[in-house]
């Protein structure tokens, strides 16, 4: 049995020994608030600000880790995802998530897009994604009112907060072969076959709120040009070692990003069902030190936060806090 109590203790301490204070003020407004990031496994982010929960990808079913589930009920949730007619346990959805303003959905592969439409029709979400991500949802019952297909470029005023939608590009899988340019119509045949789950295009989000800028990634790629004068606060880094198909990917993503003052790591957990806390911290290790000094090399200034599953982060006034 995993100890996970035990040793998110031990998290905790250490990422107090971490912790950098932040005093300066880290937006463009200088106006910085609270802000909260709870990561959720895969790309999966909730991110809570002036009264909004914004879900990134929310791929709760993958979940690997917390909640003190036996190695049994986490089978049994690995196998209904895994299933070439895959679908989301809702259960442990519902014990995670239960607000969500807005749904920013990077791409359309069932680690990214499979608990969506349970998450957005249980709490009314505006969720925003490709063409193919509108029509995957629409054909599962989303309605029409809460979908917002995009294409990037478009830069959209909500209340509360704005977000930037950015071209970019999928993870380069298959040693550098994968290519995929499927696109779902309106037509979406249910139930959905594992094969459906097309990526239709992949996105960036620039999120602003709270007075704090938030740079999304859900894959290990990006088009340099599209983010060049970006300059967010916080990146969320796609950091898996499939990062190394691309050129100077840490270097090149931190200078074009303006050296984001944290950065912090997401999409790293992809190895099968961890199945004790050694795994855990051997995937940290292996995938996430390697990263860590690429970032002190390409951005010493830049810090990087290690998300621990469900253990939120939270930033306050331009500080983190434990
Ligand atoms: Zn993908």
């Amino acid at each position: 049995m995993i100890s996970y109590q035990t040793w998110a203790g031990r998290m905790r301490l250490k990422l107090a020994a971490l912790i950098c204070l932040l005093t300066a003020s880290m937006s463009a407004s200088g106006q910085a608030g609270d802000i909260e990031f709870n990561y959720l496994g895969t790309a999966g982010w909730e991110i809570k600000s002036g009264g909004l929960v914004i879900l990134v990808d929310p791929f709760i079913s993958g979940l690997k880790y917390g909640l003190e589930r036996s190695i049994a009920e986490r089978e049994k949730s690995r196998s209904l995802w895994m299933a070439d007619r895959p679908v989301p346990d809702t259960a442990l959805i519902d014990k995670v998530l239960t607000k969500a303003d807005f749904i920013l959905v990077h791409h359309s592969h069932v680690d990214h897009i499979l608990d969506v439409p349970h998450i957005a029709k249980k709490t009314g979400a505006k969720v925003i994604g490709t063409e193919t991500t509108r029509n995957m949802l629409r054909a599962q019952g989303v309605p029409d009112a809460q979908l917002h297909a995009v294409r990037g470029g478009e830069d959209y005023q909500f209340e509360g907060l704005s977000i930037r939608v950015i071209p970019s590009l999928h993870t380069a899988f298959e040693d550098k072969k994968y290519f995929d340019s499927r696109r779902h119509g309106p037509e979406v045949k249910l139930p959905l076959q594992r094969a459906d789950f097309i990526e239709g295009g992949t996105l960036m989000y620039l999120i602003r709120v709270g007075g704090y800028e938030v740079l999304t990634m859900g894959s290990m790629n990006f088009i340099e040009r599209e983010l060049q004068g970006l300059k967010p606060d916080i990146l969320i880094a796609g950091v898996t070692n499939s990062r190394r198909h691309i050129y100077e990917y840490t270097n090149r993503l931190l200078a074009a990003t303006g050296s984001p003052k944290i950065v912090m790591p997401s999409h790293w957990d992809i190895s099968p069902l961890y199945r004790n806390e050694a795994a855990y911290q051997q995937e940290r290790t292996e995938v996430l030190g390697p990263f860590v000094k690429e970032v002190a090399s390409a951005a010493p200034a830049s810090k990087v936060i290690l998300p621990i599953h469900l253990r939120p982060i939270a930033i306050s006034g331009g500080r983190v806090e434990e």
